[in-house]
């Protein structure tokens, strides 16, 4: 008998002096605590899988002596947390979220994981230029809709967008009136990487239909053109005389502008077309007053026809704004990252 309670408190002793024993698990701002306290100096291990933003953190000869509430430390830096109490060891899986890092250490008797937001400084600008506003309503299409209101809606939806990569900084927003001359310059003042002007199209014909991107250029086609001076006529209208808007790129800048705006202007319409299901009408160069004078690549993207029911129905859909803004960010993402 005193053989067995000599094993017995054998065993106890093993368990109470080798076993760390969890007494608290807590969550408060940066920091995850794994308390310890009044056991042993814990054993750990702790590893990280970088491609699953995975942590495992495992306490051998550990029990834990608390109710976890995984859902309750869930935040801004963890993900998901789980606990798992296995053979004498306790494993912590945390996956961290994105942009985040972590520091894991004992502080006494407590294990503490310190997660940092490392999400890279904002590098680049774009500036959006929701078309028209205020007294300018742009063009006027079915059921009385106001171009200026569909493109400052869309504009919002791509500042939501960019804003999770990059400064924007926004021409308008709100219905207000801003002439086509200052756009360019709210963006260079802002050193915008790129400038994004947001319009919708209006025909005489209802048929008339599709997305297009133009990009800025001396000279235009006669099509293009025609656009141009559409939209360049806001402009001369309130006051705004497009013709006395400086040209102050150089020519070598302005070549090499014009090399990137293409680019970036083809794979917008492109995508656009076939995430939304508009016809595409390809890209074209014209001398766009509110393109004039932006020191970087620049587009004016017609987002559909506000004439045309077809392209009414989702120019107007918040749904289908939303997913412009989304394919339009997509771009922006492949041409600066
Ligand atoms: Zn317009």
């Amino acid at each position: 008998m005193r053989k067995i309670i000599t094993i017995i408190t054998f065993l106890l002793l093993t368990i109470l002096t080798f076993a760390g024993t969890i007494r608290n698990v807590k969550m408060s701002g940066a920091n995850l605590t794994v308390d310890f306290s009044g056991s042993a100096k814990p054993k750990y291990k702790i590893n990280y899988d970088e491609y699953n933003k995975l942590i495992f953190l495992e306490f051998p000869e550990s029990k834990l002596d608390t109710k976890v509430n995984e859902k309750n430390f869930k935040n801004k830096y963890v993900e998901s947390l789980q606990v798992v109490n296995y053979g004498g060891s306790v494993g912590f899986f945390i996956k961290l979220n994105k942009n985040i890092s972590y520091n894991g250490a004992l502080k006494g008797n407590d294990f503490v994981v310190t997660f940092n937001d490392k999400s890279p400084k904002k590098q680049f600008t774009i500036a959006i230029d929701a078309g028209h506003g205020g007294k300018d309503p742009g063009a006027i299409g079915f059921k009385k809709y106001y171009e200026k209101t569909v493109v400052l809606a869309v504009s919002r939806y791509l500042r939501d967008e960019l804003k999770k990569d990059f400064n924007v900084v926004m021409t308008r927003d709100s219905d207000r009136f801003i002439n086509l001359s200052e756009r360019p310059r709210i963006a260079n003042r802002a050193k915008a990487n790129m400038f994004i002007s947001i319009h919708a199209n209006a025909a005489v014909s209802s048929k008339q239909n599709g997305v297009e991107v133009f990009y800025f250029s001396k000279k235009s086609s006669p099509y293009a053109e025609r656009i141009a001076a559409f939209e360049n006529s806001f402009g001369d209208k309130y006051g705004d005389k497009s013709n006395s808007i400086a040209q102050i790129m150089g020519e070598l800048a302005y070549k090499k502008n014009q090399e990137k705006s293409i680019g970036f202007a083809r794979k917008t319409t492109n995508a656009l077309a076939s995430a939304i299901g508009l016809k595409n009408r390809g890209i074209h160069g014209a001398n766009f007053a509110v393109l004039r004078g932006f020191n970087g690549p620049s587009v004016l993207i017609e987002v559909g026809f506000i004439s045309n029911q077809g392209d009414l129905k989702k120019i107007t859909s918040p749904t289908y704004q939303k997913k412009m803004a989304q394919e339009i960010a997509k771009q922006v993402r492949d041409y600066f990252y």
